[in-house]
């Protein structure tokens, strides 16, 4: 790749001019997460064809968190299909906090995404699986093959969630009580922790967003990783729920699918072309980084890469 490729200058200019926006504060619920330097920002642009370029801090590893919820997702939806997916978990957005047991109470106890944490639990707890150890396999190989290289999980930040996750597991319950776990909740519970505690940098998660836009095979490895009927379903979901309850906002102003995590990290796919990533802790009321959000927005602005634009 060359170094004035436009993309590589987009990458660097927005890391430049958002570099001193100081703004947002890391996430404290977690303790891990409240220990990260808060300066860090990196951003990757990974393409359809396998160039990825970065920008900052692309190779510092920081915890997936909730944007593991994508890749869940795309594995139980590979395993079961769409039309169950849709039964078993649900695909309309909740419009609520990502951990909102009032969005659960208004449908049943039926998850309704799985980007919020119930759905997430639900999704995890589809994937055909013998045993705890097996279930968080399975979900770290797909993650694995999502990025083209062996993820491993942080055991600090895994055992400060595992040791603070109660509202997680009274989720799992009253998911379990409705029909809406198809393992053991505490299992499902377990691993949907563990699949946010999975280290990724920049540069992965370009990769493993320039996966879906190539409808499921990995540009790096050009092994297929999900069917590519599934990848216009997760889109859409990423789309409707995917930076919390400011999805709407974002798909009006950047009109791009994409996921946020308390971690600090985003992901926008663009699909057929590329996806961008970027991290950087401090984040807003939402819960989505603030110069991540900065950094994707103005990139897709520069490349004209709204979803909804003609032409
Ligand atoms: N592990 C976090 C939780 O379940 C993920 C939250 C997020 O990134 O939205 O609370």
């Amino acid at each position: 790749m060359l170094a004035d490729d436009p993309i590589q200058t987009a990458v660097a200019r927005a890391l430049a001019d958002n570099m001193n926006d100081g703004g947002g504060k890391n996430a404290d619920y977690i303790a891990a997460l409240a220990s990260v330097d808060p300066t860090l920002f990196g951003i990757s642009v990974a393409t359809t064809g396998g160039d990825v370029f970065n920008a900052g801090d692309a190779d510092v590893e920081f915890a997936l968190e909730s944007i593991s919820k994508v890749f869940t997702m795309a594995l139980a939806m590979e395993e079961v299909g769409a039309k169950a997916f849709r039964a078993k978990v649900g695909t309309d957005p909740t419009g609520m906090p990502f951990n909102s047991v009032l969005a659960l109470a208004l449908h049943a106890d039926k998850p309704m995404s799985a980007l919020v944490n119930a759905g997430a639990i639900a999704s995890a707890s589809l994937i055909s699986a013998t045993n705890a150890e097996d279930r968080w396999h399975k979900i770290l190989a797909g993650q694995s093959a999502f990025a083209g290289r062996s993820l491993s999980l942080s055991d600090a930040v895994n055992a400060s969630e595992q040791s603070t996750n109660f509202h997680n597991r009274g989720i799992a319950w009253l998911l379990y009580s409705a029909g809406f776990v198809y393992s053991d909740p505490m299992e499902a519970c377990d691993v949907y922790t563990r699949q946010c505690s999975t280290m990724v940098t920049t540069a992965d998660l370009a990769v493993m967003g320039a996966t879906l836009a190539s409808g499921g095979i990995n540009p790096l490895t050009k092994t297929r990783v999900i069917r590519a009927e599934n990848v216009p379903h997760i889109l859409a979901e990423m789309t409707m729920e995917g930076l919390y309850e400011a999805s709407g906002d974002w798909a009006y102003t950047v009109g791009l699918p994409g996921k946020s995590g308390v971690g600090g990290g985003i992901v926008c796919v663009v699909p057929g072309r590329l996806a961008i990533a970027a991290f950087s802790p401090r984040l807003d009321q939402f819960g989505n980084s603030v110069r991540a959000q900065a950094a994707i927005t103005q990139i897709a602005a520069e490349q004209e890469l709204n979803l909804y634009l003609a032409g």
